[in-house]
């Protein structure tokens, strides 16, 4: 179901509308930009909302919306409910966001007001800083042209637009596209990166300065499943009387179309287990993405200092977009992470064939965790630059630390593990298991307690991030209310670590021994809490 404009042919036109041919809306969807608005960004504010024009003539209406500036007219206002409008917010929150107002009897939808939050410049100068800079000298400063920024701002406008015309988040959307077409020229700059501009796959971090992919492959348009939605939603169906009418056929245009293209998939926001279903990210394989994104990072890094500098300012950019650069980093390691105790769901209706749950391949999973082995806990040192530490105030030790703590509470809770078990209790051999899990983050996670080697401040973050994992799932077995092997799980991981670090611990020196002395503590106390 979606929530609709009434858009409707006219009644003289009808007869043409039947036949395929384009009319205009008996009542087009119109957009009035606040008089508040900063002149130069008006004509881009615009732009986004016409931009769904050729999706309406997909489903047979030209004209069916568009923008306008707001009359110079006393009687006119921003806050009269009878028209819609984007409200620039005089804020320095940096988000826009798309609701509206619909009768909840027929889904119909009566008007918006869009609010578009002045500093949400600032989210897409960071962005596009982080995410393409290695390979558009355009984003390589802290002041954009007011050409880029508006192209930015058009593409943020078409994505809250979308929402008011009752389309929801397309998480899965992204995942549809190989990775190598990302940084296929002809391909990319033809299909855009993403399927729809309703998921948050922001730019083409892919792509890497040899493949030459310019804007239109570097930047979200409404592409072809935003025209399949809505050509699926404002189809007008004259012969059906009631929604229950329609969905026969409704159901049928969306099964031939899945079995057309996959990049008409539909992935849900809401789904915590589905790898493919990820905000912020790109293509169909995170490791392959996020191994090139790193690349790109790696390209970024060392420029930081030159591409921040502003005469008569002080570091506080380059420390800006140094922890940028980090939570970037992090969203790499967080999309890999999900494949592991992943869980794909694949909705359909009765009429369709074929599993609707399935679990992540073992090899997948073991992949996604040799690539967090490689790229994060071996420590990404690369991260650490003396300029920007001792000029710019980064703080590498706090910030990887930082990413350790949400890649392992990401691994190591209760929802991965149940789902490793069940994975396991269904499909024995074949199954990654949590077993196998925690044989292989041991052996990466705690490979000093072998090899007897010095343990430096990074490890001892990412060991200390672990072992606080382990611990508050052992305490979810003091809760009643948790039915679930994994607090066992996690205890049985304790005690057989307890033992290694105690093993280890007389050969230690200094800080890695007073390191171990208080994971051994910190271990002990927690088991030994009565219930
Ligand atoms: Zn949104």
């Amino acid at each position: 179901m979606i929530t609709r404009w009434r858009l409707e042919p006219k009644p003289e036109d009808v007869e043409k509308y039947k036949q395929g041919e384009l009319v205009e809306p008996q009542k087009p969807i119109v957009f009035y930009i606040d008089p508040a608005t900063p002149k130069k960004w008006v004509k881009y504010l615009i732009q986004g909302v016409n931009d769904w024009q050729v999706a309406f003539e997909q489903a047979g209406f030209k004209n069916a919306i568009y923008a306008l500036e707001a009359p110079k007219d006393s009687t006119w206002s921003i806050d009269d409910a009878s028209h819609s409008a984007i409200v620039y917010k005089p804020s320095d929150i940096p988000n826009a966001s798309g609701p509206h107002v619909h009768d909840p009897r027929t889904g119909e939808i009566l008007e918006t007001h869009i609010n578009w939050y002045h500093n949400v410049m600032k989210l897409l100068h960071d962005w596009y800083f982080i995410q393409t800079a290695a390979v558009d000298t355009a984003a390589r400063k802290m002041q954009f042209s007011d050409e880029l920024m508006g192209q930015l701002i058009r593409f943020v406008s078409s994505h809250e637009v979308g929402h008011t015309l009752g389309l929801r988040h397309n998480w899965g959307s992204s995942a549809t596209v190989p990775v190598d077409s990302l940084r296929n020229k002809k391909w990319v700059e033809a299909n855009g990166h993403t399927p729809s501009i309703m998921d948050y796959a922001r730019f083409n971090y892919v792509a890497q300065p040899e493949d030459n992919v310019t804007y239109p492959g570097l930047f979200p348009r409404i592409g072809m499943y935003d025209k399949w939605a809505i050509d699926w939603g404002y189809r007008w169906f004259p012969q059906y009387k009631t929604a229950k009418d329609e969905t026969p056929e409704l159901n049928k245009w969306i099964m031939s179309q899945l079995n057309k293209d996959k990049r008409y998939q539909f992935g849900t926001e809401t789904d915590p287990s589905d790898p493919r279903n990820q905000n912020e990210d790109l293509g169909d394989d995170a490791m392959k993405a996020s191994a090139y994104g790193i690349k790109n990072l790696q390209r970024i890094l060392p420029n930081i200092m030159k591409w921040t500098k502003e005469p008569d300012k002080d570091y506080s950019d380059a420390k800006d977009m140094y922890d940028q650069l980090i939570i970037q980093f992090g969203r790499y390691m967080g999309h890999v992470a999900k494949n592991i105790g992943g869980k794909y769901t694949t909705p359909k209706s009765v009429e369709q064939t074929g599993n609707v749950f399935e679990y992540v391949p073992a090899a997948k999973q073991k992949e996604a965790l040799e690539f967090l082995n490689k790229q994060l806990f071996t420590t990404p040192l690369w991260l650490i630059d003396k300029n920007l530490v001792g000029i710019a105030g980064a703080s590498p030790v706090g910030s990887i630390e930082k990413v350790d703590v949400m890649v392992m509470n990401r691994i190591i809770n209760i929802r991965t593990l149940e789902t490793l078990l069940e994975n396991e209790a269904y499909n024995g051999a074949s199954a990654y298991t949590a077993s196998q899990l925690f044989d292989d983050l041991k052996k990466s996670v705690w490979s000093e307690l072998n090899s007897g080697k010095a343990i430096d401040i990074y490890r001892r973050g990412l060991q200390r991030a672990y072992v606080q994992s382990l611990v508050g799932l052992v305490a979810l077995s003091a809760n009643p209310a948790v039915i679930s092997d994994a607090p066992a799980v996690a205890r049985g991981q304790l005690i057989a670590l307890r033992t290694d670090i105690a093993k280890a611990i007389p050969a230690a020196k200094g800080i890695s021994k007073s390191h171990l002395q208080d994971m051994y503590a910190i271990i002990d106390t927690t088991l030994n809490t009565k219930k």
